[in-house]
């Protein structure tokens, strides 16, 4: 039998939650091991500046903001792998983590694997992605004042993203795919009540316009066939979000795809197996509030081992 190492805690995912329960896990002396994965760093990596994350008042781009708490987590002796998580078995403890051939077993085991914003998957979103095309209103709204906005979706974060943006647009399209909004009753009345918002039904974005910057859309609508363009300064793309548990399914209590967490902790459906950051919250999903959780759960692993007599 070749040898398998057996570790404290291991962490699945470096977005802010990663990263964080690393940092915290790492100074309870803990020596945890992170498969950052094949996104490491999380969704931060793909936007420019974070101006909402205390501590930084002239902003930070997301990127470095991640390097920062990488390395802050490593000066702690948290060891970093830029590998991905290929299956676990959590059927016994220590649970069973592989990577490809490479296998450890784990006391315990933080997810903060994240979510990844679904995209129409249209050449033009790609291409303009950070130019006008954004997935989070929160984080990039600022920079779109004083400009018209397109929001796809017709979900309640499709209806928040709109009714964030008036804020800052002048006005706000929503184009939702069918001719009724899925987004809860009183999201619904506050975008009919807007007068900044307008609807428009039963319509497919067929391509982002803009050489180097978004300047609008081209829209079909999937009853009549017809094609109209409407003139916009960015498009936020708000169709929803796919947490990534695929590897964890059967394994663990899920709702709606994301880990079901044992409120306010992040214990899991598994003794041992804890919950952080947008794979838990589909509610919040701010790095700060991930950031957060990825604490908790290191603090909850800690107290598990200690209880276990690690
Ligand atoms: P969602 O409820 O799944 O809604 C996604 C929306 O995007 C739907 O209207 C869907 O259209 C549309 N859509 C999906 N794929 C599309 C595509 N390829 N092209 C065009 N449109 C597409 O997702 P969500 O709005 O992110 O909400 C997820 C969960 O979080 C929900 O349970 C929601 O209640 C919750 N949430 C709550 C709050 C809040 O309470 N403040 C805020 C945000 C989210 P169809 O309607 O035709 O399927």
């Amino acid at each position: 039998m070749p040898f398998v190492e057996e570790r404290d805690v291991v962490i699945l995912g470096s977005g802010p939650a990663g990263l964080t329960a690393a940092l915290y896990a790492a100074r309870a002396n803990l020596k945890p091991l992170v498969l950052k994965g094949i996104d490491a760093g999380g969704q931060l990596m793909l936007t420019t500046e974070v101006e909402n994350y205390p501590g930084f008042p002239d902003a930070v781009l997301g990127p470095e903001l991640m390097e920062k708490m990488e390395k802050q987590a490593a000066r702690f002796e948290a060891e970093l792998l830029h590998q991905e998580a290929t299956r676990v078995d959590l059927s016994e403890r220590p649970f069973g983590v592989w990577s490809g051939d490479e296998e450890w077993r784990a006391r315990t085991l933080i997810i903060a694997t994240g979510a990844s914003a679904k995209m129409l998957g249209i050449e033009s979103e790609r291409r303009l992605l950070g130019h006008g095309v954004s997935t989070c209103a929160t984080c990039d709204g600022f920079f779109f004042r004083g400009l018209e906005l397109i929001v796809i979706g017709g979900g309640d974060s499709a209806v928040e993203e709109a009714l964030f943006l008036t804020r800052f647009a002048t006005k706000v399209t929503l184009v939702h795919r069918r001719d009724a909004l899925r987004a809860s009753k009183i999201m619904q009345d506050r975008a009919f009540a807007h007068e900044k918002i307008e609807l428009v039904w039963d319509s497919v974005v067929e391509e982002i316009l803009g050489d180097g910057q978004v300047s609008g859309a081209r829209l079909r609508n999937v009853k009549t066939g017809e094609d109209r363009v409407i003139e916009a300064g960015g498009v936020f793309v708000a169709i929803g979000h796919t947490p990534n548990t695929k590897l964890f399914e059967g394994q663990l209590e899920l709702s709606n795809g994301y880990i079901s967490v044992q409120e306010p902790t992040s214990r899991t459906s598994v003794d041992g197996v804890f919950g952080a950051g947008d794979v838990v919250d589909f509610i919040y999903r701010q790095a700060i509030t991930a950031a957060g959780m990825g604490c908790q759960a290191a603090i909850d692993a800690e107290r598990f081992l200690e209880a276990h007599g690690h």
